[in-house]
């Protein structure tokens, strides 16, 4: 197989775990049909007929349950000390690890991208923000969420009173993916421990994960967005919250006064964290 057809089936792969992964977030957030918006089109009930996976109408027939305490996901002892990749970059501080991801070629991403995208924000913040990976407009501006997505993370939390300079923000991977696909596994593998040592340097109270890949990374599981989102779970002794990435929110308005729930009630665990 040439190079050529080697990567459009890699892409074309890609976009069908995307849209599946995409599929079954909105069946277990309570969705239990979704159809194209061609109105004269209408699918028969059950059926799912997409024409782009960026335009899917959802429609809810059930509430979701409230969801409250904190999820008993096991504490690893590992983590900051011993866990293997954390120690390749254990020495840095965040101004060598910087020179270090911006020299990186541990993974095929640099050789697309135009700029890498470390983080942004306070480097002693008490809340972290975790996205997937820089899109287009990050890549030209090397700031993570400066996009359309990064204006919707924006006014959420103008929302619920939170300034975007009081935070930390990054993703899982720090370098573009080309034409917006999904991070790989052996990706987001090469790219996490600068996550993990980032984290390690901020020691934030809070973390929140926007989207399936930063939650199923740093949890290590394969859950969808639908079981893991509106919990707190224990991160190696600091507390993780999960939610919609915004990006799926432009693509799924309906679902925006739950991610607007999800950052109140972030908001208020982080006042709670802060006043210890
Ligand atoms: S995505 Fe991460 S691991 Fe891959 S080249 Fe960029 S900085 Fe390096």
């Amino acid at each position: 197989m040439n190079d050529k057809l080697k990567e459009a089936l890699e892409e074309y792969l890609s976009i069908i775990r995307d849209l599946r992964s995409h599929l079954l977030d909105l069946k277990e957030a309570g969705f239990a049909e979704v159809r194209s918006p061609i109105p004269d089109e209408e699918p028969a009930k059950g059926n799912v007929e997409l024409l782009d996976k960026h335009r899917i109408i959802a429609i809810e027939t059930k509430p979701q349950k409230p969801s409250g305490s904190i999820s008993a996901i096991p504490t690893s002892p590992l983590l900051f000390s011993g866990i293997a990749p954390a120690s390749i970059f254990a020495a840095h501080d965040m101004e060598g690890l910087k020179r270090e991801v911006l020299n990186c070629k541990r993974c095929p991403l640099w050789r697309e991208r135009t700029n890498v995208v470390f983080g942004d924000g306070d480097e002693n913040a008490d809340l972290m923000f975790i996205g997937e990976a820089p899109g287009e407009e990050e890549d030209l501006q090397g700031i993570p969420f400066v996009g359309r997505a990064g204006g919707k993370l924006n006014e959420m939390l103008q929302k619920v009173g939170i300034s975007r300079e009081e935070v930390y923000i990054t993703n899982v991977v720090k370098c573009h993916p080309p034409r917006n696909r999904d991070p790989q596994p052996s990706e987001i593998d090469a790219c996490e421990p600068f996550l993990i040592r980032q984290i390690e340097l901020i020691k934030p109270k809070l973390i929140c994960a926007l989207g399936r890949h930063a939650a199923n990374t740093l949890l290590k599981t394969r859950s969808s967005l639908g079981r893991l989102r509106g919990k707190f779970y224990d991160f190696h002794g600091i507390k993780l919250f999960v939610t919609y990435h915004p990006a799926f929110i432009l693509r799924n308005p309906g679902l925006e006064d739950r991610m607007l729930a999800d950052f109140r009630r972030l908001k208020a665990e982080y006042d709670r964290l802060r006043s210890e």
